[in-house]
């Protein structure tokens, strides 16, 4: 008797060849395999274009029709198969490089064929390259004809042994077959499945392989889809739970004079009341006893370093129980600029309070270091901040009571978890931020168990950044323009690609365009900062203040300037080589200006030619200055595994679920998670048991969850 576990060998029509085949090309060793082996597309019988309509290169169609013609051309590399299909309206030539000798064999002339494919323009004609191809009427025993026949991804190997796309079709019909409906049972409680409409398991797998029509095939991908990410909600938050009650954390009851003294008489504007809900949302983790751990996302210029400030503050009003020792904070930021502008700027703000802040990075050295060193050691340095310096094994605090730490994704997960192990009485507080938005329910999948509070709101009168396209050849007018913004004394930046080893043309670029800059903008009227990756540390600083104190009018930089640099008067921002950025990057760039009160803008310069995605990102740099959409389309052209901040996300695959294009079934399954997690956290409940059931069968994958963040 054929059950899911069985192995595939067993089931009839397999046999130990074909077992092989599956399992070395396909990765399906049980029967259970094979039937959430899914389809990756359809071939809809009722829908054909006919060759006399393709008119697009690009476009992708599918054709049936007879094969007219077959042969093998060419010799060596150049050797190649070519065919012609004709249908009723004309005629679409075929071409394969590879298994040719193999598929001149299995074609045959005069028979009719589907064929699937993109179309290519070659020598002013379309042919299509490497089209699937199968018999458009095969004997398929005993499966009934279909609107919709399931089309799985084939090799060479899979085809030699009879298991292309008809072949496996076979399988699965005679193995949906044998099994029973019991044989697959429900993983979801029967309310819910009545709520959301939802069909059965054994439908939807029954379904998704041999759908009736579209409604079908609909309904089935929904089902499986909301059982995955509803599965995957209940395993991250189980596991959050869990690891809030585990982790003890550091008790700040009192809010107290620091932090009221600070709000009342320094701080020089009104929190926005995004800033206010976030601050909240802080304090109330910070005043249970349950390490914080949380993601504050921001678009840039939403104001963050204040509410970093204001956190920090909290911890410095309080004290361990034990001994009365007031805890320390540390913010760490991913460069030194940044960080030395987070020490000035926080330095200024807390001005007179009494607070001791301090700078440490690698090029804090000898007699400075010591004794920075001395008075973290000793309790007397109240703030810390810093780059990766401060994670070092020979930094060691007093009483560190929380880590802040900027633009996060610069950061990598065991970085962060070092900062863990700077209290020897427990974990302090931890706070992230970063002004790389993506939706929030994603946010909440990727980043595990971080919480996450979101400043979404900008400071009032900001004016909306302008941006403009241009190609090479408006490279005058985009001079021109300088000249007139510099002349109204304002700041320009031109920014180019990164510059590291391997790309010397990178740092040709730059100083070709630094020396063509300087013949435009001469000395003694203009005066023009350098910065990129391959300055000294201290050179690198020296020309950045330059241009911080107003001294220099442009300054030509690489993506060093892209986290955090504050300099208001800057009202221009021209990127250079514009299409190579990824969008975030860009987004991060733009946001150098529109800090101060003056109109500014952000030109985007780019060659002639553009890919489709350099487009669209361009296009969406134009269109929109949301950080949150922005990072939509980012996902959406990059895909969640390759999002900043997310490389460890490659744990998170999918049978059917896509977190870039599935938004708003993640955000059902997370908030039905919630619900139901709130109403019965060990799903105890009768009524939760298929949900207990499986998730305990699928228990081994849910470690990797701890790992994430
Ligand atoms: P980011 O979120 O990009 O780190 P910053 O914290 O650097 O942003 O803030 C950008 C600018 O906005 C700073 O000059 C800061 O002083 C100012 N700012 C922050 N919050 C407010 C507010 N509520 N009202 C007015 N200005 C604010
Ligand atoms: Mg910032």
């Amino acid at each position: 008797m054929t059950n899911l576990d069985s192995n595939i060998e067993f089931l009839k029509g397999v046999g130990a060849h074909r077992a092989d085949t599956l399992k070395s090309e396909l990765g399906i060793f049980t029967c259970r395999d094979l039937l959430f082996h899914f389809p990756f597309r359809y071939v809809d019988r009722t829908k054909f274009h006919s060759a006399r309509d393709v008119h697009q290169e690009g476009e992708t169609v599918q054709l049936r029709g007879v094969l007219r013609r077959l042969e093998s051309l060419g010799e060596g590399r150049a050797k190649r198969l070519v065919g012609s299909l004709r249908d009723e309206t004309g005629v679409m030539e075929l071409v394969w490089f590879q298994g040719v000798q193999w598929l001149e064999k299995s074609l045959c002339v005069g028979k009719e064929y589907i064929v699937f494919g993109r179309v290519n323009a070659f020598n002013g004609r379309f042919n299509i390259t490497h089209p699937e191809i199968e018999e458009s009427a095969p004997a398929e025993g005993n499966v009934p004809a279909r609107t919709f026949d399931p089309v799985y991804p084939s090799t060479e190997k899979l085809t030699q042994k009879g298991l292309d796309a008809k072949g496996l079709r076979k399988l699965i019909r005679l193995l949906l077959d044998t099994l029973k409906p019991a044989d697959l049972p429900e993983t979801l409680p029967d309310y819910l499945l009545a709520q959301f409409r939802l069909s059965s398991r054994w439908a939807a797998v029954s379904n998704i392989h041999f759908p009736e029509n579209q409604q079908e095939l609909d309904g089935a991908i929904r089902r499986l889809k909301f059982e995955e990410l509803l599965f995957l909600q209940l395993r991250i938050l189980q596991l959050r739970t869990r690891r809030k009650d585990a982790t003890r954390g550091f008790l700040f009851e009192k809010i107290g004079d620091y932090f009221n003294r600070f709000y009342q008489e320094k701080l020089p504007f009104e929190l926005t009341g995004a800033q206010k809900r976030v601050l909240r949302e802080i304090r109330a983790d910070l005043a249970v006893g349950k390490q914080m751990n949380r993601l504050v996302q921001g678009d840039v210029g939403s104001g963050k370093t204040v509410v970093a400030l204001m956190t920090m503050l909290m911890a410095l009003d309080n004290a361990r129980l034990s001994d009365g020792q007031p805890f320390q904070a540390c913010l760490m930021a991913p460069t030194e600029i940044l960080a030395q502008q987070h020490f000035a700027n926080l330095s200024d703000l807390v001005g007179d309070l009494g607070i001791q802040v301090g700078f440490l990075s690698g090029s804090i050295k000898g007699k400075k270091r010591e004794a920075i060193l001395q008075q973290l050691a000793t309790g007397d340095m109240n703030i810390v901040i810093g780059t990766h310096a401060l994670i070092e094994d020979w930094v060691q605090f007093k009483n560190l009571g929380i880590s802040i730490i900027d633009e996060q994704h610069r950061f990598g997960v065991e970085q962060r978890s070092k900062l863990w192990k700077k209290n020897p009485d427990g974990p302090p507080h931890v706070l992230v931020m970063t002004a790389t938005p993506i939706p929030r329910t994603l946010a909440m999948t990727l980043y595990g168990d971080l919480d996450i509070s979101a400043i979404d709101e900008l400071p009032p009168g900001r004016k909306p950044i302008t941006t403009i396209h241009y190609t090479e050849h408006h490279r005058l007018r985009v001079q021109g323009f300088m000249h007139e913004e510099i002349g109204k004394g304002r700041q320009v930046y031109v920014v180019y690609p990164m510059i590291d080893e391997t790309e010397k043309i990178d740092l040709q670029n730059l100083m070709t365009g630094f020396e063509a800059l300087s013949r435009d903008f001469p000395p003694p009227k203009y005066h023009i900062s350098i910065v990129h990756g391959k300055m000294k540390a201290a050179d690198k600083d020296f020309e950045m203040q330059r241009f911080v104190r107003g001294e220099t009018q442009i300054m030509v930089a690489t993506t060093v300037i892209e986290v955090g640099v504050n300099v208001p008067n800057a009202s221009v921002m021209v990127i250079e080589n514009a299409e190579r950025f990824g969008l975030s990057q860009l987004h991060q760039l733009r946001g150098r200006v529109g800090r101060g009160a003056e109109q500014s803008f952000c030109i985007l310069l780019t060659g002639f030619k553009l890919s489709s995605d350099g487009r669209e990102r361009i296009q969406t740099m134009v269109r929109t200055n949301d950080g949150f959409e922005i990072a939509e389309v980012d996902l959406k052209l990059r895909g969640p595994g390759n999002m900043e901040g997310t490389q460890q996300s490659g744990m998170l695959r999918f049978l059917l679920a896509d977190l870039a294009r599935d938004g708003q079934i993640l955000a059902a399954a997370r908030e039905i998670a919630t619900q139901i997690l709130e109403k019965d956290p060990s799903l105890a409940l009768p009524e939760h048991l298929r949900l207990r059931q499986h998730l305990a069968s699928e228990g081994k994958d849910a470690k990797v969850w701890s790992r994430i963040s």
